[in-house]
């Protein structure tokens, strides 16, 4: 059985530029939107989430500048390339779906 493919340097400096892309789009969705509108549920949703996206793609960045980034913070098992290409700020394996949660 092959082994899961694993980030190479290169992949990291890609996975990276996703990253930072992601962040600065986040930031300019959050700067536009300014104060959470108390009168718009589906805009307040929307923040939030883009706010929880922006908090996973730092975390990610800091665990990249840690040195632990493509290991999952659950089990610590390397996270499949095609797993951090598809979503790089994955925080968890496949096995362990509670580790993709925010705050557990
Ligand atoms: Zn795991």
């Amino acid at each position: 059985m092959p082994a899961c493919p694993q980030p190479t340097t290169d992949d990291l400096a890609a996975l990276r530029a996703l990253l930072e892309a992601a962040r600065a789009d986040r930031r300019h969705s959050l700067a536009v939107a300014g104060p959470s509108p108390q009168d718009d549920p589906v805009g307040v949703a929307a923040l939030a989430a883009e706010a929880r996206d922006l908090a996973e793609i730092e975390a990610a960045l800091a665990r990249m500048d840690a040195g632990t980034y493509g290991r999952c913070t659950c089990c610590s098992a390397a996270i499949p390339l095609p797993r951090l290409e598809a979503r790089p700020q994955a925080r968890g394996c496949a096995g362990c779906p509670r580790a993709e949660r925010v705050g557990g």
